[in-house]
C-alpha cells in the first residue's frame, strides 16, 4: 500500500510555497559543510513530484564545490526550504521536511547521511 500524500510546504515568510507528493516515513540529516550548518532534515524526490507554487524569483541560489547542488534559500527570510540537485542528467529535488506543513519530525525515522565523505 502506498502511503504517498501531497504535502504543502513553505519558507518562513511565505514567499516560497510548494507541494510535494511523497511517502514520508523517513528522512535524512547530513554532515556536509552546509547541511551541518543549516540543520537540514531532508528527503529526495523526483522533480515530477515537486511543484513550486510561488517564489521562483524570491530565492537566492548558492553554489559551491562541484556545483551539482543548487542550495536555494528565500532571499527575504533566509529559510532553506528545498534545493535542486543536477548531475550527469540526474535531477532531484531535495526538500527540507522541516518546512512541510503538519509533519511531526519525531514520528519520522531519521537516518544520518555521510555527505562529508562525498
Ligand atoms: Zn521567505
Amino acid at each position: 500500500m502506498s502511503l504517498q500524500q501531497t504535502y504543502s510546504g513553505s519558507c518562513h515568510c511565505g514567499r516560497v510555497r510548494f507541494e510535494v507528493d511523497t511517502e514520508l516515513a523517513r528522512a535524512s540529516t547530513c554532515n556536509c559543510s552546509i547541511c551541518h550548518r543549516v540543520g537540514w532534515t531532508m528527503i529526495s524526490v523526483e522533480p515530477a513530484r515537486f511543484r513550486l507554487l510561488a517564489g521562483d524569483d524570491a530565492q537566492t541560489n548558492y553554489q559551491f564545490g562541484r556545483k551539482t547542488m543548487h542550495h536555494l534559500f528565500c532571499s527575504t527570510c533566509g529559510v532553506h526550504a528545498f534545493g535542486r540537485f543536477e548531475s550527469d542528467g540526474t535531477e532531484k529535488v531535495i526538500v527540507n521536511v522541516r518546512c512541510l506543513d503538519g509533519v511531526e519530525l519525531g514520528a519520522l525515522e531519521v537516518q544520518a547521511f555521510d555527505g562529508k565523505s562525498y
